[in-house]
C-alpha cells in the first residue's frame, strides 16, 4: 500500500490548486488522485472560467479579489506556466430592482478596494467601453476593469505541474470507492481507489459535482444540487470583434462571454435553484443544448447587442454542470464535527468556483497543515451551517453572481 502523508481526490481547479499550494506549503509529495484519465476532465474544462470580483457576499468578493490578483499575477507565481488569463473587463447591467443593491456593492468594493465604477447609461453609452451594447434599457451599470477569463484546463494543468515540479505526484484511472478509518487503530485513513489503497494521515475532497455519493460513503450529509447549465457559442460580425467586455445582463438573466478574435458565448445567470433540470445525473445528462435554449440565448444576445441580431451567427452549444449548495456559497470545512478529524472538502462551488480556485487552494492547504487559516475569517462556509440555519446571502435575486 502506497503511504502519504496527504492526498487530494478531485484534479479540477479546485484539487489541483490545493495540491499545488500543499506542496508549496512543504508536505512531502502530495498525491492528487482523479477517476478520469487527467486532470480538469471534469467540470473544470466546461467552465466559462470568467474571473471577477463581482460579489454583493463580502466573504467571496474578498476571496474573488485576492484570485484575480493571482491570475493577473500568475506567470509570476507559477514561472514557466499560464493560466491563459486574458484581461477584458466587466460590464453589470442592473435591471431596476438591483439598483440598490449595485450602489451597496460600490460601497463595499471602495472599502475591500475593489475597482468598481457606477455609470449611467448615458454614461456608459458615451464611455465607448462597449460601443455595440444597447444600453438604453438597463437601470444602472457597474464597470470594473479588472476582470476577464482565464483558460480553464490550462491553469488546472498548470497548478498540477507546479506541484508535480515540487514533488507531487497524479494518479489518474483511479475512482476513489471508500476513505476508511486505518486498520489497527493508526492514525489516517485509507483511501480506497480501482487502482488499489493508499495510507494517509489527511485528505481533501475536491470532487464537485460527484461529490454525493463520496460523502454518503463517509456518512457526511452534503445538501448538493446538481443542475445542467447550458452555454451556446455564437460568431460575432466583423465590427464586433477581437478583445471587449464580458457583460452581465440582468435583465434578461444572461451573461455574455466575447472570447478570442470572433466568439460569443452566452450563459444563463437564472436562479439555479429555481432551474428545470435540476438534481442531474453528472454521468448520464444531456452534453448538449436544446433548440429552445439556443434560440432563448440567440434572443438575449441579439437583445443586447442589435449587431449580434443583425449578423451574428449561431456556432455550437454545450452543457455543463454546477454543483449547487442551498445558499450558493461553497463548503470549506474539516469534517471533524462527523469524527473525521483530518479530512477536508472545498465542495458545492455552485457554477461560480473557477475564479475562486487560486483562493480555495491557499485556504485549504493552510487549514490542512497548520488547523487554521489565519489571513480571514472562513469559518462561515462550515458545512454545519445549513443544519443550524446560518445561510449566506447575496444581495442579489441572481444566481452566481450573489
Ligand atoms: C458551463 C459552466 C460555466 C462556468 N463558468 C464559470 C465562470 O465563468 N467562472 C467561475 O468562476 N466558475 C464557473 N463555473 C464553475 C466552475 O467551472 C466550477 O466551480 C469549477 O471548475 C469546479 O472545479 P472542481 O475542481 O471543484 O470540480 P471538477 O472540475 O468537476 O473536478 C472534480 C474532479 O473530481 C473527480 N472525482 C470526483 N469524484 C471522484 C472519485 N470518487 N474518485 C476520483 N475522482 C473523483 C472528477 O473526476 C473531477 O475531475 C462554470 C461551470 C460550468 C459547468
Amino acid at each position: 500500500m502506497q503511504e502519504r502523508d496527504v492526498v487530494v481526490v478531485g484534479a479540477g481547479s479546485t484539487g489541483c490548486s490545493t495540491f499545488y499550494h500543499l506542496a508549496k506549503l512543504g508536505v512531502k509529495e502530495p498525491l492528487l488522485i482523479d477517476m478520469l484519465p487527467q486532470v480538469a476532465a471534469g467540470q473544470t474544462s466546461r467552465s466559462t472560467a470568467l474571473v471577477r470580483t463581482h460579489y454583493s457576499s463580502e466573504a467571496l468578493a474578498r476571496m474573488a479579489l485576492l484570485s484575480y490578483r493571482f491570475f493577473k499575477g500568475f506567470e509570476r507565481e507559477l514561472p514557466g506556466k499560464t493560466a491563459g488569463y486574458v484581461e477584458t473587463g466587466l460590464i453589470v447591467g442592473a435591471d431596476e430592482a438591483s439598483v440598490g443593491a449595485l450602489r451597496q456593492n460600490a460601497s463595499m468594493y471602495a472599502r475591500l478596494g475593489i475597482d468598481s465604477r457606477l455609470m449611467t447609461p448615458e454614461e456608459l453609452s458615451s464611455s465607448g467601453i462597449e460601443p455595440e451594447l444597447d444600453a438604453s434599457h438597463f437601470s444602472l451599470f457597474a464597470y470594473e476593469p479588472n476582470a476577464g477569463y482565464a483558460e480553464p484546463s490550462t491553469t488546472a494543468a498548470a497548478f498540477a505541474a507546479a506541484g508535480a515540479d515540487l514533488g507531487g505526484d497524479f494518479l489518474p484511472d483511479a475512482r476513489v470507492t471508500a476513505i476508511r478509518r486505518a486498520p489497527g487503530g493508526r492514525a489516517g485513513y485509507s483511501v480506497e481507489t480501482s487502482k488499489g489503497a493508499v495510507s494517509c494521515d489527511r485528505v481533501v475532497l475536491a470532487t464537485g459535482v460527484w461529490s454525493k455519493p463520496i460523502f454518503a460513503s463517509i456518512g457526511v450529509p452534503l445538501p448538493l444540487t446538481v443542475s445542467r447549465h447550458p452555454v451556446a457559442v455564437f460568431g460575432r460580425p466583423p465590427g464586433f470583434r477581437g478583445t471587449r467586455p464580458v457583460v452581465f445582463d440582468f435583465l434578461r438573466s444572461a451573461y455574455y462571454k466575447p472570447e478570442g478574435k470572433d466568439q460569443l458565448f452566452v450563459g444563463s445567470l437564472s436562479h439555479e435553484l429555481d432551474a428545470k433540470a435540476r438534481d442531474s445525473d453528472p454521468d448520464d445528462y444531456p452534453q448538449g443544448i436544446s433548440y429552445d435554449e439556443a434560440v432563448d440565448f440567440s434572443a438575449s444576445a441579439s437583445s443586447a447587442f442589435p449587431l449580434m441580431g443583425a449578423s451574428g451567427t449561431y456556432r455550437s452549444g454545450y452543457a455543463g454542470l454546477y454543483d449547487n449548495t442551498p445558499d450558493l456559497h461553497p463548503v470549506i470545512d474539516e469534517l471533524s464535527a462527523w469524527g473525521l478529524q483530518g479530512v477536508h472538502c472545498v465542495v458545492g462551488l455552485s457554477g461560480h468556483g473557477f475564479k475562486l480556485a487560486p483562493e480555495f487552494g491557499r485556504v485549504c492547504a493552510s487549514m490542512v497543515t497548520g488547523g487554521s487559516f489565519p489571513d480571514y475569517d472562513v469559518s462561515m462556509f462550515g458545512l454545519r451551517r445549513f443544519d443550524d440555519g446560518r445561510l449566506l446571502t447575496g444581495r442579489y435575486g441572481v444566481s452566481t453572481v450573489l
